[in-house]
């Protein structure tokens, strides 16, 4: 096989024109795609190729084919799910992430990934103020996050029941006590069933969903042997905090391991003003966050951080002869995560953390804040609309009546297209759920965001009162 090495600058430069025209397009583009699936299955389902075609063509083909079917989730006036955005200093890493073609598994392999990686898991340690020299390793997301620290509870909890899990396995192993809290994320329920702790225990939550010290103190009563205790920085409903510090202790007295997942909330712990609801996350014992989210780097990147050191190198670490260690006694990146081959995910998250510093990261997560509070209070001025929570972070949940209305409301704003909303259901009820997550959300974007809410409501009860 041939190909000239011209072939990448014709290849980049296509990409470059293309990717420049999709985001210039963000600010005034319709957010929802115009095309499902099914019309792209369409337009891409061919026989597999028998024939090459040009590199630059293919490139070109695809990126123009896409378009309809691609969601402005990078626009400032997306609030779905909770996703954020890309900043420019990440986009552009990433790119010489894919260029250089590291596998930054191993330090002696790829020095520079290996160090840049390292760097960000010290600044992120840092700008989150946990505890110095605690292990950092770069995961696809949270959910794979919430597994890695969790890997590294489980083998701790049992080896100080003295039973070694690597060797042993879970049959026949003392039992573990799993608490997580009533509105935990459904990803570390996933995290847990991939370990084998199958269901955990439920301890209940309040109105904003954080969980009640009083039922924890319930719970752990009963607890006998290895305890793993799974708080939460951030509901996807509310954004609320669970007191962590003070669950912490708790579980501690009895000798359990502290996880906190927060792949969007940890990093309110980077803002001065709210970090007090934050008071106590160090004393946990790992963290779990996403950087694609909150920080806003491209997909995909989660965080996992753990204090005890050495506990995840002894759940995941291992070694065979082909990989080779460098000189240092620092744990090899492969040690840290489930992967071996992986991408180099952290330079991004160098890249932002260096474009941002301490002060733009905190404008960052201060500026979702007001924004999401902005939004609130425009919403919740409209006749009929309810704001459910208490808006402490990024998360708004709204109603517009019965639960009929409120997915009438959703469906006819999605059709709109100029936001984006997810649907959900939260106590009970049917809801809007506004989650911002992107660094561009400005005030024209809540202004635009606030219309469209508003278009969508008097239409539908425009059309229930014709009906
Ligand atoms: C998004 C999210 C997760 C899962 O993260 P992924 O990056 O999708 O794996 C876990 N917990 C919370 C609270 C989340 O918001």
């Amino acid at each position: 096989m041939k190909i000239e090495p011209e072939t990448y600058a014709e290849s980049l430069a296509v990409a470059r024109a293309r990717a420049l025209d999709w985001i210039r397009s963000l600010p005034t583009r319709p957010v929802a795609p115009t095309a499902d699936v099914t019309e792209m299955e369409r337009v891409f389902r061919e026989p597999m190729p028998e024939s090459p075609t040009p590199a630059p063509a293919v490139v070109d083909d695809l990126a123009r084919d896409a378009e309809p079917g691609i969601m402005a989730m990078s626009s400032g006036r997306f609030f779905g799910w909770v996703i954020g955005g890309t900043l420019p200093a990440a986009l552009g890493a990433d790119w010489m992430v894919s260029a250089w073609d590291q596998n930054a598994g191993m330090r002696y392999a790829s020095p520079a990934v290996a160090a840049l990686e390292r760097v960000a898991g010290e600044w992120l340690v840092d700008l989150l103020g946990l505890p110095d020299g605690s292990d950092v390793g770069f995961t696809t997301g949270a959910t794979m996050a919430n597994w890695t620290a969790l890997a590294a509870a489980r083998a701790a909890v049992l080896d100080a029941h003295g039973w070694d899990v690597n060797t042993r396995g879970l049959q026949g192993a003392p039992v573990v006590t799993v608490l997580v809290g009533a509105e935990r994320h459904t990803s570390v329920d996933l995290a847990l069933r991939y370990l084998g702790f199958g269901v955990p225990t439920v301890v209940e939550s309040d109105d904003e969903g954080r969980i009640r010290i009083d039922s924890l103190r319930d719970a752990l009563s009963q607890v006998e042997g290895p305890l793993i205790l799974c708080l939460q920085a951030g509901n996807l409903h509310s954004g609320a905090f669970d007191p962590i510090g003070e669950a912490a202790d708790l579980a501690h007295e009895h000798g359990g391991w502290v996880h906190v997942d927060g792949a969007f909330g940890l990093w309110a712990a980077a803002s001065p003003t709210l970090r007090p609801r934050l008071a106590g996350l160090d004393r946990a014992d790992s963290w779990a966050t996403d950087a694609h989210k909150t920080l806003n780097v491209p997909y995909d990147c989660g965080v996992a951080i753990v204090s005890r050191t050495g506990a995840v190198q002894a759940a995941l670490g291992t070694q065979t002869a082909y990989l080779i260690r460098d000189a240092s006694e620092a744990p090899d990146p492969f040690d840290l995560v489930p992967e071996m081959s992986r991408r180099a995910r952290g330079v991004p998250v160098y890249a932002a953390l260096k474009q941002l510093g301490r002060s733009g990261v905190e404008e960052l997560v201060d500026g979702l804040v007001d924004a999401a509070r902005d939004l609130a209070d425009a919403l919740g001025s409209l006749p009929g609309v309810e704001v459910l929570n208490d808006v402490v972070f990024t998360q708004v949940s709204l109603a517009f009546g019965s639960d009929d209305e409120t997915r009438a409301v959703t469906a006819r704003l999605i059709e709109d297209g100029a936001v984006w909303m997810s649907g959900s259901s939260w106590r009970g009820r049917a809801i809007l759920r506004v989650s911002v997550s992107n660094w561009s959300t400005d005030s024209g974007d809540v202004e635009a965001s606030v219309a469209a809410v508003a278009r969508a409501l008097d239409a539908v009860r425009a059309g229930a009162t014709v009906a």
